[in-house]
């Protein structure tokens, strides 16, 4: 008897396929092993971005946390690995109000290219700027 792994159903020993829900069926084993896999896979990227970041450079300090999350959008959209300061207290720096500076850095190898895409968020920035800041306060007063 297998046991179907996504319905649970017992189809046949020589069954490939389950008769109801027609998922292709694996043994307990194998499909254990392709969950173990997947989890290695996944802990050695996790390993793997941890050690981008070789040697961190500051590439800018933000002190407007509207730009400041901008900067790191345009990072992300351009491959660009990236660590600041901010941790577990961005909501306070969003709704306390206190627009403290973010440190933001880069790899060594990304800092030159950064800092001109923070060139280019700070002089984009400047348009919309109050609009945002009014924003936030409306959604602090809830
Ligand atoms: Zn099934």
């Amino acid at each position: 008897m297998k046991t179907c792994h996504v319905c649970g159903f017992a189809c046949d020993n020589d069954a490939e396929i389950c008769a109801l829900c027609g998922a292709e069926l694996k043994t307990f084993e194998a499909y254990e092993q392709e969950l173990r896999e997947a989890e290695e896979r996944a802990a050695e990227k996790a390993a793997e971005e941890a050690l981008i970041i070789k040697k961190p450079v500051l590439a800018a300090s933000v002190d407007n946390v509207v730009a400041a999350e901008i900067y790191k959008d345009v990072l992300r959209d351009n491959g660009i690995h990236f660590t600041c300061d901010e941790s577990d207290d961005a909501m306070q720096i969003v709704f306390g109000g206190g627009f403290n500076a973010q440190e933001i850095y880069v790899n060594e190898d990304d800092l030159e290219i950064a800092q001109q895409l923070y060139e280019n968020v700070v002089n984009a920035q400047m348009d919309f700027d109050d609009q945002d800041f009014e924003g936030f306060e409306e959604f602090e007063e809830e």
